[in-house]
């Protein structure tokens, strides 16, 4: 059994969440919290993130259960990130009602000693240059899978793209990958970002499935059907986490493609993490089982 390392990088929230499933406020989320719950079915995570002093004891305790270490999560006075998001009555479109930076916007990451050599870096969706300061920090050449969101290719495009070159693994949703691009087909976009840097670009489709595309295989993988979607925040950073545990493991892309599509399809039968907290190992390795069958190598 291998046992990789992986740091995990990305937001700690507090999110209010409107769906046609109805509306919860101040749960726990944020990119890393979702992507550690996935990877800790698998593997613990080390953590680097910051939190205010409204951070709850329970919700200190599910993130201290998911990761291998907090020592590089830093609780500073003040508030905890917060974002709302309403989503369309078919859950395919969301709106952000707001974004509360709170601590985020004096943190200055800090890795310690221990946390310094990771094997794998997932640098979850977060301002590029938080991930291109933290990527600076690690004393080896981890592998690098790398997630971003809108916002980013919005407002900072360049640090974006320098920290694109750095990373072996992009994942991308499909309208990100056509903005980030500027191409108007998916061949020409998929091709431009292999040249920029990663090996590997993952394309998301939300409920249609994902596509893995490289220079030595592509191929595209479907989705569990007929699930009630009460609550799609989070599935791509949960599809993240799966993946990376998958590929720490030293399984093959095939089988991290798997792994993420089934992390991400029990966070959305939820609200925020609980759908994914309670999923047993069992369900997830059935829900794998069938998903290998929706791999198809012709895109
Ligand atoms: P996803 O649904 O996979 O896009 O991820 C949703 C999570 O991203 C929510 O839990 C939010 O707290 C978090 N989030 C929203 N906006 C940002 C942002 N600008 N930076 C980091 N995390 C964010």
């Amino acid at each position: 059994m291998n046992h990789s390392s992986i740091l995990l990088l990305g937001s700690i929230a507090l999110d209010t969440i409107e769906t046609s499933h109805g509306k919860h406020e101040h749960l726990l989320g944020g990119s890393a919290t979702y992507a550690a719950l996935a990877l800790s079915k698998f593997l613990k995570p080390k953590i680097v993130g910051i939190v205010g002093s409204d951070f709850s004891k329970g919700n200190l305790k599910i993130l201290e259960d998911s990761c291998d270490n907090l020592q590089d999560l830093q609780i500073r006075e003040g508030s905890t990130f917060r974002w709302g998001g309403k989503y369309s009555e078919s859950g395919d479109e969301r709106e952000t009602l707001f974004t509360d930076l709170g601590v985020f916007e004096n943190f200055t990451p800090h890795l310690s000693s221990f946390n310094k050599n990771p094997d794998y870096i997932f640098l979850a969706n977060i301002s590029p240059d938080l991930q291109l300061n933290v990527l600076s920090q690690c004393e080896n050449k981890p592998f690098v899978i790398l997630d971003t969101m809108n916002l980013w290719i919005d407002i900072a495009k360049n640090d974006l793209l320098y920290v694109i070159k750095k990373s072996d693994i992009l994942l991308i949703n499909e309208s990100e990958l056509m903005q980030l691009s500027e191409k108007r087909n998916f061949a020409e976009a998929a091709s431009d970002v292999l040249k920029w840097g990663p090996r590997t670009l993952i394309v998301k489709y939300g409920s249609k499935g994902a596509v893995c595309y490289s220079n030595e295989k592509s191929f595209s993988i479907g989705v569990i059907q007929d699930l009630v979607v009460k609550d799609p925040t989070g599935a791509g950073d949960s599809f993240g986490g799966g993946l990376v545990s998958a590929l720490a493991e030293g399984l093959s892309m095939e089988q991290a493609m798997i792994r993420g599509t089934a992390m991400a399809s029990f966070c959305i039968e939820n609200f925020g993490i609980n759908a994914i907290l309670n999923a047993e190992k069992s369900e997830i390795e059935t829900r794998c089982s069938y998903l290998l069958n929706t791999i198809k190598y012709k895109v």
